[in-house]
C-alpha cells in the first residue's frame, strides 16, 4: 500500500505459508474486492477517494495504510509486487516503469556523490551507460570488471564501494558469474550485492538464496513473456523497500502503469511452464547448432562446452535458460557479417527483432545493433564478432526453428 507498500509478508490471510513457486505465481495478490472477482482486478485510477479528512491526513503522513495518488501506489501494481516478491523469496518488491527505471531507482535510493559501484563489462549495454556515464556526472564512481573473474571483483573493492551489481547469465555471450562468491565479497566490504535476474528468472535461479540483497528485473522480458509491455522491479527486504526505495519512488514518477502491472500478473502465472519449455527447446537448438558444419561456435550455459557449465548448472537449477548465441563460420569479419545477415534475411517464421523473453523466437545481430556503436576493437574485446547471431528461443516447434535457420545456413 502507499505508506508501507506491500510485501510477501502481507499475502492475503487466506493463503497458508510454505506454498511453492508455481502456486504463488497464480495466487499471490492483494485481497479480491467486494465483488469477488477470481481474476485479479485492473484498477485504472490515478486518484483515490478518502473516507474522511483525518484518515487522509494520516495516509499522507504514512501513519496509516491506504492509497492516495497513482504516483505513489496502486492495488494492481501491489499485486504484481507481491507476486514477484513471493516468487523471488524476498520480503518485498517495488515495481517500476521499465528495467532501466528499476536501476535508476536503485542507484538514486542507495548512492550519493562519491560512492562507488562495481559492475561487469558483460552487463546489459544500457546498464553500463547509465551507471558508467550518466551517474558519473553526479559523482557516482564505478569500476567495470570481467564478468567471471571473482578475483577482479574483489580487487576492485574500495573503501567507498556500496554496491556490487551483477547480471548472470549475460547477453549475448551467456557469461555466468558466481553469485555466492560475489555476495561474500560485497558483505565483507559492507556493501550490497544486486543481481539482474532477467534471464534466469526466479524459476531457474533465486539469488536471495545465494546471498544477494537486491534482485532487479526487466519485466519487459520473461515476466511478461509475450512481448507486450515495458516493466521493471526491485525485490529486496521490507526495510530496503520501505526505507530506501519508497521515498524516492514517491517523488520520482518511476512507477509501473496499472495496465502493464495487470499484464505482468497474468504473465507470471505461466512463467514457470514457459521458462521450462523454452529452456528445453533452447537446449535442443544449442545441441543441434553445435553439430552444424556452418556454425563455428555456440554460446549456451546448458552445453558442456560452455566455460562455466558446472557453475551455471548449479546456480540455475540444472537448466541453461532460453537464450543462446552462435557464430557463423567465415574467413574474415566482412564475410562473417555478410553470412550472418544472409541467415537472418532468409527467415520466414522466426522474427528478426530486438527484445527477448517472448513466446515467439527472436533473433538479432548484436554487432550491428546492441553493440553497433562500439569500435571494432571494443567489440572484439567484448567477444562479439560480426558472425554472431543471438537467438531468444520461444515456443515454436523445434523442427520448424531448425528448418527456418537451414534456409540461410544451407545457402551460404
Ligand atoms: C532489457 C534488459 C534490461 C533493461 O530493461 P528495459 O525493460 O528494456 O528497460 C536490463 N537488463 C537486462 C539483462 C535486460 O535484458
Amino acid at each position: 500500500m502507499t505508506s508501507k507498500n506491500t510485501s510477501a509478508s502481507s499475502l492475503p490471510s487466506s493463503l497458508p505459508s510454505g506454498l511453492h513457486i508455481d502456486t504463488l505465481a497464480v495466487r499471490a495478490a492483494v485481497p479480491r474486492s467486494q465483488y469477488g472477482e477470481n481474476s485479479e482486478a485492473l484498477y485504472l485510477t490515478s486518484g483515490y477517494v478518502q473516507p474522511d479528512a483525518q484518515t487522509s491526513a494520516q495516509r499522507f503522513l504514512g501513519e496509516e495504510e491506504g492509497y492516495t495518488y497513482g504516483r505513489t501506489g496502486n492495488p494492481t501494481v501491489s499485486s504484481f509486487e507481491m507476486r514477484l516478491a513471493a516468487m523471488e523469496g524476498t520480503e518485498a518488491a517495488m515495481a517500476t516503469s521499465s528495467g532501466m527505471s528499476a536501476i535508476m531507482l536503485m542507484i538514486f535510493s542507495l548512492l550519493k556523490s562519491g560512492d562507488h559501484v562495481i559492475i561487469s563489462q558483460s552487463m546489459f549495454g544500457s546498464t553500463i551507460k547509465l551507471i558508467g556515464t550518466e551517474f558519473a556526472r553526479f559523482g557516482v564512481e564505478s569500476s567495470i570488471v570481467p564478468q567471471s573473474d571473482v578475483a577482479a571483483w574483489k580487487a576492485a573493492v574500495r573503501p567507498n564501494t556500496k554496491i556490487l551489481f551483477a547480471e548472470t547469465p549475460t547477453n549475448p555471450l551467456t557469461d555466468v558469474c558466481d553469485i555466492q562468491a560475489l555476495a561474500d565479497i560485497a558483505h565483507n566490504a559492507g556493501a550490497l550485492l544486486a543481481v539482474d535476474n532477467c534471464f534466469a528468472t526466479p524459476v531457474l535461479q533465486r539469488p536471495i538464496t545465494m546471498g544477494a540483497d537486491i534482485i532487479m528485473h526487466s519485466g519487459t522480458k520473461y515476466l511478461d513473456g509475450q512481448g507486450r509491455v515495458m516493466a521493471g522491479a526491485l525485490c529486496a527486504s521490507e526495510k530496503l523497500v520501505t526505507e530506501k526505495f519508497l521515498p524516492v519512488m514517491k517523488n520520482s514518477g518511476l512507477i509501473l502503469a496499472p495496465f502493464n502491472a495487470w499484464v505482468l500478473i497474468k504473465g507470471l502465472e505461466t512463467l514457470d511452464i514457459r521458462i521450462r519449455a523454452q529452456s528445453a527447446k533452447a537446449l535442443e537448438m544449442a545441441q543441434w547448432l553445435e553439430a552444424q558444419p556452418q556454425v563455428a561456435r555456440v554460446y549456451y550455459p546448458g552445453l558442456p562446452s560452455h566455460e562455466q557449465h558446472a557453475l551455471a548448472m548449479k546456480q540455475m537449477s540444472g537448466n541453461g535458460g532460453a537464450l543462446l548465441s552462435f557464430d557463423v563460420k567465415a574467413k574474415d569479419s566482412a564475410q562473417a557479417r555478410e553470412r550472418a545477415f544472409h541467415v537472418l534475411d532468409q527467415l520466414q517464421v522466426l522474427s528478426l527483432c530486438t527484445n527477448l523473453g517472448d513466446t515467439k523466437t527472436l533473433l538479432t545481430h548484436p554487432a550491428s545493433t546492441s553493440h553497433g556503436k562500439l569500435s571494432d576493437a571494443q567489440r572484439s574485446a567484448a567477444g562479439i564478432g560480426q558472425g554472431m547471431i543471438r537467438m531468444a528461443v520461444g515456443l515454436e516447434h523445434v523442427g520448424d526453428m531448425k528448418n527456418d535457420l537451414l534456409r540461410g545456413l544451407n545457402t551460404l
